[in-house]
């Protein structure tokens, strides 16, 4: 079997149809049916019966996303399914596994968005991470785990939350969104459905918006493709394409947003004499569990956060760096600073939180002790 970055590059080569080395950007949303009368075939009873390779409206499939499904796939040993957007992808897998309990800790504030959809239009229950709400899954209900966590990239044990749910005949999802391959392999711990917000390191460009949802079973990958179709959540062409580009360099990016990440995190825990503004800093490599270092085989994750000592502070910090855009978002190039409390009014409001991009790590470290000095 190829490697990641072979496969990222050349995953999908089989299925060029023209001598192009990019494939070409293809936005069509319809396809020609085949000319000779008697070729041409009725649609079945039931659901439209898509095939791959054999496109005929967008919104089902098209040649793009088809090879981003594959590479993916390819990359992550599992059958991938593509969406419009992260959301989109929790979104299918709440409507694969239709649960009446969901199980699900701090994380990113969209995911439980859809929660509460669900809690207002089918009475889906809300319980925590704790045991004893654990204890009280059923038979096809759902743990939702986001490791490491948005925004602290603190990590969770998979293995004992992917035990927990199937001691019950429940389902464990979890959003690996902080932890792109080659850092995590959820599936290795017992998730059932593995899903990666592509808008961030998949994509790690910040132009375009998408999501994946990966599962072992071929059966769950043709049910999920057939719930697309009608949730109209299929992932659009042109991002596609753009995502096809950034899975040639995912492993090369990934891999140095990681270190770099790790290299600035212990800069900040090591400094917090030297300046005093630091009040904490959090960072999965920080975190002593031992199924950290289990969980993260290919390095820690490349976004992180920290505290100054007050609110002040944390609203002027982004204002005094050079190579830090301050905004919201993770995964791209381009390193990026977030004071949290603008999107997300669960966190404290001195935490920033940190994207690193691939600026050279030591002409972000002085941004940062520039910075510093100057709060
Ligand atoms: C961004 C993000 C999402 C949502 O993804 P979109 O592509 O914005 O819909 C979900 N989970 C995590 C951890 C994220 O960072």
């Amino acid at each position: 079997m190829p490697r990641l970055s072979t496969t990222g590059i050349h995953g999908a080569d089989h299925l060029h149809t023209v001598p192009d080395v990019t494939p070409p950007i293809n936005i069509s949303t319809t396809f020609k049916y085949t000319n000779d009368p008697d070729k041409l075939e009725k649609a079945p009873p039931g659901p439209f019966p898509y095939e791959v390779g054999k496109p005929v409206y967008s919104r089902e499939g098209h040649p793009s996303g088809e090879l981003v499904e594959l590479t993916i796939g390819k990359i992550t040993n599992s059958y991938a399914v593509a969406y419009n957007s992260g959301l989109s992808a929790v979104y299918a897998a709440y409507t694969h596994l239709n649960p009446k309990v969901l199980c699900i800790g701090q994380g990113y504030h969209g995911v439980h968005g859809i929660a509460d959809i669900w809690k207002r239009n089918h009475g889906l229950k809300q319980l925590s991470l704790k045991d004893e709400d654990l204890d009280k899954l059923g038979e096809g209900d759902v743990i939702h785990l986001e490791t490491p966590v948005n925004p602290d990239s603190q990590v969770f044990d998979i293995q004992y939350f992917a035990d927990k749910a199937h001691a019950k005949g429940a389902f464990l999802v979890v959003d690996s969104t902080f932890a792109p391959p080659p850092l995590q392999d959820a599936f290795e711990f017992g998730a059932d459905l593995v899903m990666h917000s592509a808008t961030k390191y998949f994509g790690g460009h910040s132009d375009l918006l998408a999501g994946v949802l990966l599962t072992k079973s071929e059966k769950v990958w043709r049910e999920l493709i057939d719930d697309r179709i009608y949730l109209g959540t299929n992932i659009a062409n042109l991002e596609s394409s753009l995502l096809l580009r950034s899975l040639k360099t995912l492993e090369l990016r990934v891999l140095k947003q990681s270190a770099s990440a790790t290299k600035i995190a212990k800069f900040l825990d090591e400094s917090k004499d030297k300046y005093p503004a630091i009040a904490k800093v959090h960072h999965s490599s920080l975190q002593k569990d031992e199924f950290v270092a289990r969980q993260l085989k290919g390095g820690h994750s490349p976004t992180f956060a920290f505290e100054l000592q007050n609110e002040d502070q944390a609203r002027k910090f982004p204002s005094k760096l050079k190579y830090f855009y301050h905004a919201t978002s993770l995964g791209g190039v381009e390193s990026l600073i977030e004071w949290r409390a603008m999107s997300d009014n669960t966190v404290s409001p001195s935490l920033l939180r940190v994207s690193v991009g691939l600026e050279d790590v030591d002409d972000l470290i002085e941004d940062i002790t520039e910075a510093l000095k100057a709060v």
